[in-house]
């Protein structure tokens, strides 16, 4: 997991499989996976511009994505949640995918965690080739059937937080999420994405 994501001085918690859990170190979630090309890709792609919006030492700090989109138009708008185009905020939303999608192919390895049982490796199925191909950039254009929300959440507990990708998988599609200090990353993958 990208090193961005675990602040020296903060006092951490995280959720795991083990229930919720304060990180001691910063090496906790760590396994060799990738070569040093492809670390740099990650990072050149997504990661650094993602991290700088949602790093977790803007945690005690206003949000600058929230300041970023509310004064645009809203899309769309139900009792929990207004839609806004990222890209209209000038945020580059393909590399916020490009993040997303890397985080969700991360988790299929399975990562050690420190003093409990190793992370369980997700199922991206049939998509799992796609997505190395277009992370890899052997191929261009974006995955099929693929769809990456990021929903920033503007509650307290949400912004001081963040968990392991997770995966709750409707029969029509699979469906992965993680947290990262009050953003929700959301992965679809499927012909039928119903949003939820
Ligand atoms: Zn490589």
């Amino acid at each position: 997991m990208p090193a961005a994501l675990y602040p020296k001085n903060i006092k951490l918690d995280y959720l795991s499989r083990g229930g919720v859990r304060t990180l001691v170190a910063d090496n906790e979630i760590k396994a060799p996976l990738l070569c040093f090309e492809c670390e740099q890709r990650f990072s050149r792609n997504g990661e650094s511009e993602v991290l700088r919006h949602i790093a977790g030492k803007i945690a005690n700090k206003p949000s600058p994505l929230l300041a970023k989109l509310t004064p645009l138009t809203v899309k769309e708008e139900d009792a929990t949640l207004k839609s806004y185009c990222g890209t209209e905020a000038g945020l580059k939303m393909d590399m916020f995918a490009y993040f997303a999608l890397s985080i969700a192919w991360r988790s299929t390895h399975s990562w050690p965690v420190l003093g409990e049982e190793d992370t369980e490796s997700l199922n991206l199925g049939l998509y799992k080739e796609p997505v190395r191909q277009f992370l890899a950039e052997e191929i261009i254009e974006f995955p099929r059937d693929t769809a990456v929300t990021a929903i920033v959440c503007t509650d307290k507990v949400s912004r001081e937080a963040w968990f392991l990708p997770a995966q709750s998988d409707d029969i029509w599609y699979h469906d992965l999420r993680f947290l990262a200090f009050g953003v929700m990353f959301r992965v679809t993958l499927g012909k039928r994405c119903l949003p939820s």
